[in-house]
């Protein structure tokens, strides 16, 4: 069986240890390419961002490591990039607001010379009582705090909201790969908010997926709520087995943060691919993105 893992932080961002250390990882688990892929810079601080002065030494240390392992490991050198739209009711904004990548460009290859592909993500939902963007994927806390103060606790409108900004950027502005899709799930751990069986839901994922099936891009099986909080996969079984019916590419990733979290739960994911049908994950090997058998 061929591993790869194309979502991985390092120092860079909000990851232990060096890119060079994510390699002796990738190495000691059996991969036959890896990727890295730091948060992106965004235009306001926040406590997991690559700093923007540091985007030109990540990317020539990764490059470097590129050629210093050809032959024992393929290495790509990616970005995990949010996509943050501004909208009519973020003119409050107390800080600029925008698509969040290195020239608030498009994220397509061709605006992105440097980079071998790119992990689009939503972690952001419009902005929170403070006037900022409003982190979904941070602390339970202080999700529960804004849903209850900005939203009364309702919290269809702000999933739909999360839905609508993924399908904006899978419709606008597509990446290679789609990021841990249904991630807004996770704070259903700290108090239940709602069922993934609930109609309003179903049909939330079912437009997002058709419209990811339309741009027909990659959407990556996330193993680290799994192995972090002991959670389900990003995305749900179930909507893995829908995007099978659909027809959309996947790629197994661990979204580690630590040289041992590469290959964490893979055996887990690789088991939802297969329950749902799938026969095939798509890697990039030898350059290009390709389907080998899973
Ligand atoms: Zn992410
Ligand atoms: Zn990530």
């Amino acid at each position: 069986m061929i591993l790869t893992n194309y979502h991985s932080h390092s120092h860079y961002c909000d990851g232990k240890g060096s890119p060079e250390q994510q390699v002796q990882g990738a190495l000691a688990q059996g991969l036959r390419a890896f990727g890295f892929s730091s948060h992106c810079p965004v235009s306001f601080e926040n406590q997991w961002s690559m700093k923007a002065g540091r985007l030109d030494e990540y990317l020539a240390e990764t490059r470097a490591l590129q050629a210093k392992y050809e032959g024992q490991i393929e290495l790509y050198v990616g970005l995990e990039v949010d996509f943050i739209p501004v909208t009519a009711d973020d003119k409050s904004a107390s800080v600029s607001v925008g698509m969040a990548n290195p020239d608030e460009q498009p994220l397509g290859p061709e605006n992105f010379p440097m980079l071998d592909y790119c992990v689009g993500s939503v972690h952001y939902v419009g902005l929170n009582q403070f006037g900022q963007p409003w982190e979904i994927d941070g602390s339970s806390v202080e999700f529960l705090e804004c849903l209850d103060t900005l939203y009364g606790g309702d919290i269809q409108t702000v999933i739909q909201k999360y839905y609508g900004i993924i399908r904006q950027m899978v419709e606008t502005d597509p990446p290679q790969i789609v990021g841990h899709l249904d991630k807004i799930k996770m704070h259903n751990a700290a108090r239940h908010l709602f069922d993934e069986a609930e109609l309003w839901y179903v049909e939330e994922v079912e437009q997002t997926l058709r419209a990811i099936a339309k741009a027909g891009i990659i959407t990556e099986i996330n193993t680290r709520g799994n192995y972090k909080r002991d959670l389900d996969l990003y995305p749900s079984p179930w909507i893995i087995r829908r995007m099978k019916e659909l027809s959309i590419p996947i790629c197994i990733n661990s979204d580690s943060h630590r040289p041992e979290e590469i290959t964490a739960s893979f055996p887990l994911a690789y088991q939802a691919a297969k329950a749902a049908g799938y026969t095939e994950v798509r890697v990039l090997l030898g350059g290009r993105w390709q389907d080998i058998a899973l």
